[in-house]
């Protein structure tokens, strides 16, 4: 076996555990992962639920509801989205005060960190469920006015922005259909773009509601078909309803699609385009014939009763006939308003076919009353009002009546104009002006990045200061330190130069200073002194008296001399004396007026016995000499020359 192959197989064998530890862990993330994005899909799922069916009669209940969410555990759901979903439920039913609320609590406040958790998980959902938050929130602080665009438009702007950065699709084409929804409330122009930009990448329509298909891609053709006939341009409109007509994920809605069918024809009927609506109407009979609902039947009909009256083909009077006896089998009896008003507007026109005057001005009046009355409580006068008289003047057109056709077109126009200038207005005070929201938007920035540099200058500026003052606290220690040195030296060189008994200069700093001061060329006197007999002072008294003597001579000759002269203790019991600016004559009698004092000095606190105390000294006034071993020669002569001549005294020479 070669050494390769076993090095081969031994790493392998090492190798093994690690990979299996790797892959387990992968795959355990994973596992979690998915599980907690399930749990993600729960929560839309019964976020939907409640905004659509909580408090409103359906085949969801409350009970239904409070079920589910018990079951999904959000209410002790620690991580981000439990936060989430907790205050989107909670929002949602938030300023219900005569209805149940939903039965969840929210437990601590909803930070963007926690959104930020949910964006990473899932783009989609963060824009559905936020959204939907900015939305719920506003209406419960604006209490339903539709004021609260000023607050949500902005923030739902913000949102479609965080969205594109996402690079999400979807997330992005969310964030507009929910923005679109605002914007609708004030410039239906902006709201159509916005509608537009997002229609591609919306969810399709789905009967098992979440957050992110609560508004699909049939409600945004909806809302488009709505705002094109609405603003006039039918062929849009005509294309919206189209498009709701021909996807083939409306399961579950067959009111939106009826609907789509009747305002698709008529888009058709408004472009005079008779043969088309015919054939579309075609469709939409077959279509209505598999559903159960009068209503739906008989908007199509009325389609098609109106197409053939304003078409006026040859021979539309036995088609209006026909169409006319469908409808009246229907069973009408459990009528909606809206299903009056289309069966009463029918009777007027197909009595203006039969040229039935009686009955078609009844039938007109009683169209008007029905119409008009929706306008007492409705948010929608002016729009109810201007579809009216537009229908008016078809209704007497279609009677030959040319005279008051021509006047309700007129009204039509006159209410059009004024709406659309109310509508732009609102607007233009609002939104339309991209230009100086780009340049806010611009100066928004710019605060930001400012406020983010001052924040990072604050922090440079914090650590200089910091530097400052730690550079400051080394330099105060480090002058301390030096400080302290200083005096240390200061007081070790004091103490070399003083005499531990005395006191006094010892010999070496006396003769440095004396060195300096002799340079000075002035008249001076140096005086060695010794005492006399000290040796039987210190035999008969003992040392301590002996030391006693040297300190007291040493203070008393430091009482009488200047501060400019100086003492040392020169040896043993010998002194030298420097005096300056002093001639041979007055160092004399100093030096004998210290034999004077001394001698005076008879009590001592080493001994009992009474004894007094003199020296003998050598005087040499210098006179501009400089050498200090000849002075000092010169003063030890003199010195012994005292002793010899009986002591306590002083010999002196001058220079
Ligand atoms: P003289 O008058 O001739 O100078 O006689 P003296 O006894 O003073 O003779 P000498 O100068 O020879 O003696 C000095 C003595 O001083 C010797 C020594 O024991 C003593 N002595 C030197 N230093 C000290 C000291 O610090 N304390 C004491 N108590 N005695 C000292
Ligand atoms: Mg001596
Ligand atoms: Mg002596």
């Amino acid at each position: 076996m070669s050494v390769w192959y076993r090095f081969t197989r031994l790493t392998v064998w090492l190798l093994l555990p690690l990979i299996t530890c790797f892959s387990l862990s992968a795959q355990n993330s994973d596992i979690k992962n998915a599980l907690r994005l399930e749990k993600l899909d729960g929560y839309s799922h019964i976020a939907a639920t409640t905004i659509f069916h909580w408090n409103t009669p359906s085949n969801v209940s409350n009970t239904d509801i409070t079920v589910m969410i018990e079951e999904s555990g959000l209410q002790n759901d620690k991580q981000s989205e439990g936060v989430i979903f907790r205050h989107l439920l909670a929002t949602s039913t938030a300023n219900d005060v005569d209805s149940p609320r939903v039965p969840i609590f929210v437990k601590e406040p909803l930070l963007d960190k926690h959104w930020q958790e949910l964006k990473a998980l899932t783009p989609e959902l963060f824009a559905a469920a936020k959204a939907y938050y900015i939305y719920a929130r506003a209406v419960n602080d604006f209490d339903g006015s539709s004021l609260r665009i000023n607050e949500t438009v902005p923030a739902l702007r913000r949102l479609k922005l965080e969205a594109l950065d996402t690079g999400s699709k979807k997330a992005t084409a969310i964030a507009s259909i929910w923005l679109a929804m605002e914007l609708n409330l004030a410039n239906p122009i902006e709201a159509i773009n916005e509608l537009e930009y997002a229609l591609a990448h919306l969810p399709h329509y789905s009967p098992d509601k979440n957050l992110q298909n609560a508004l699909s891609k049939t409600i945004a053709h909806d809302w488009l078909r709505d705002a094109y006939l609405e603003l006039f341009v039918p062929s849009r409109a005509f294309y919206h309803s189209q498009q709701i007509i021909d996807s083939k994920k409306q399961a579950g809605s067959t009111v939106v699609t009826t609907w789509a069918f009747f305002s698709a024809i008529d888009a058709l009927l408004v472009q005079d385009s008779f043969n088309d609506a015919l054939a579309l109407v075609e469709d939409a009979i077959g279509y209505v014939s598999k559903v159960n609902s009068a209503h739906e039947k008989l908007l199509i009909y009325v389609q098609k009763l109106r197409a053939i009256v304003f078409q006026k083909g040859e021979g539309y009077e036995s088609s209006a006939q026909k169409v006319m006896e469908q409808i009246r089998q229907l069973d009408t009896s459990k009528m909606k308003e809206r299903t009056q008003e289309l069966s009463v507007y029918a009777d007027a026109l197909y009595a203006a076919v039969l040229n039935d005057e009686a009955k078609f001005n009844d039938s007109l009046q009683q169209y008007k009353k029905i119409v008009l009355a929706k306008t007492s409580d409705s948010g929608f006068k002016e729009k109810i009002k201007l579809k009216m008289e537009l229908e008016l003047s078809r209704l007497y057109d279609a009677a030959g009546n040319y005279e008051k056709a021509y006047e309700h077109s007129q009204s039509y126009n006159k209410l059009l104009v004024a709406k659309n200038t109310e509508q732009f207005k609102f607007s233009s005070s609002n939104f339309t002006d991209n230009l100086a929201e780009d340049i806010e938007l611009a100066h928004y920035r710019q605060k930001e990045l400012a406020s983010l540099r001052e924040q990072k200058e604050g922090l440079s500026t914090d650590k200089e200061a910091m530097k400052t003052t730690i550079f400051v606290l080394l330099l105060t220690i480090l002058l301390i330190l030096v400080l302290w040195l200083w005096v240390a030296k200061k007081q070790s060189d004091l103490l070399a130069e003083r005499d531990s008994l005395t006191g006094a200069l010892t010999r070496r700093a006396m003769l440095n200073s004396l060195k300096k001061s002799l340079k000075g060329n002035k008249t001076s006197s140096i005086a060695l002194l010794d005492v006399d007999n000290f040796k039987k002072i210190n035999d008969r008294y003992g040392h301590a008296v002996g030391d006693e003597v040297l300190t007291t001579i040493t203070q008393i000759i430091k009482n009488r001399i200047r501060k400019s002269d100086k003492l040392c203790r020169y040896g043993g019991e010998e002194f030298l004396i420097y005096f300056s600016d002093t001639d041979e004559k007055s160092a004399k009698r100093i030096l004998d007026e210290l034999n004077v004092a001394l001698s005076r000095q008879k009590h001592w606190n080493g001994t009992d016995e009474k004894f007094c105390v003199s020296f003998s000294s050598g005087l040499l006034d210098v006179k501009g000499e400089t050498n200090l071993d000849r002075i000092i020669k010169a003063c030890d002569d003199l010195l012994y020359k005292a002793k010899r001549g009986g002591r306590a005294r002083v010999a002196s020479l001058s220079f």
